[in-house]
């Protein structure tokens, strides 16, 4: 009887082990399928309405990144839109350079969301909103990266190389991080408010895209023809206020996008532009959100 009662125990062990292995081997056929399906995966960036500012979402199926946060009365209405959207956390923000309309509503990020790393330029500032922006960093024991020209991130299949960033603190545009995103076939060219000094300077870089954020507005201190031209984009989104005070964007770089054959959007007019991506096809549609401060 003692004999048979172990006998029965060993055929137990086996069979758990059995279960298990063959547990551990289909996960490990699940894990492997679903990266094959997420190879390419779909990635939606948002360029926000926020005004006369920028603030720009990328979407992924393996996180997500901010590039800028809008004006400092954007910031709660950002963080509103990023929670309806079931956003928790950013891989990756980047705060192209010190200027409000651009790092204003980022005090608001850092303080409602896990920000994994944060990047600016090394080009300080003594307004308030870059001071809050530090303050907000420190209060959750986060620091700041500098990216470095040739530096390269990814999530998932969606990959992101520093093509510029400045330090002159005398002309905080020129500091703009310029950086490039590629998603299999399609791919976006990111400038803050880069000016015709830098797109000179870039001008032999990997700036070749589908998708230009053209800088400054639509301001005629960047968007030269050489660049543009370079660039050679199929679309151009162009993120500005409606009658704002500055004009933009100028009717110069309006003519000169329309010469180059570049469909232009523009969040005055469209409100909200999400173009999405799965890495072949790139879908483009427009929506009015709550954002514009
Ligand atoms: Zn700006």
């Amino acid at each position: 009887m003692a004999k048979r009662a172990k006998k029965n125990n060993a055929i137990e062990v086996i069979i758990l082990i059995i279960v298990i292995a063959f547990t551990i081997y289909n996960n490990l056929i699940e894990q492997s399928t679903a990266n094959k399906t997420d190879a390419k995966g779909k990635v939606s960036v948002h360029f926000i309405d926020v005004g006369q500012a920028d603030s720009i979402l990328i979407r992924t199926e393996n996180g997500n990144a901010l590039i800028d946060a809008g004006n400092n009365e954007d910031g709660p209405l950002l963080v509103k839109y990023f929670k309806s959207l079931g956003i928790n956390s950013f891989d990756y923000v980047f705060g192209t350079h010190a200027h409000e309309d651009h790092i204003g509503g980022m005090d608001d990020i850092i303080k409602n969301f896990k920000v994994e790393k944060y990047y600016m330029p090394n080009a300080a500032t003594t307004t308030k909103t870059f001071l809050d922006i530090l303050d907000a960093l420190d209060a959750k024991s986060y620091k700041f990266s500098v990216p470095k020209i040739g530096q390269k991130f990814s999530m998932g299949d969606v990959h992101f190389e520093i093509i510029y960033v400045g330090e002159d603190e005398t002309d905080l545009n020129s500091t703009s991080i310029v950086m490039r995103m590629d998603h299999g076939e399609n791919s976006f060219l990111f400038t803050g408010d880069s000016t015709s000094k830098v797109e000179k300077l870039i001008l032999d870089s990997n700036i070749d895209v589908d998708v230009l954020k053209v800088a400054h507005h639509g301001s005629s201190y960047s968007n030269t023809l050489d660049f543009l031209k370079k660039v050679s984009p199929k679309y151009a989104v162009i993120e500005v206020g409606a009658n704002n005070s500055y004009n933009h964007p100028e009717k110069v770089i309006l003519r000169r996008l329309q010469r180059l054959n570049i469909e232009v959007y523009r969040t005055d007019q469209s409100g909200t532009i999400i173009m999405e991506s799965d890495g072949n096809v790139l879908n483009i549609e427009t929506l009015k959100t709550q954002t514009n401060g």
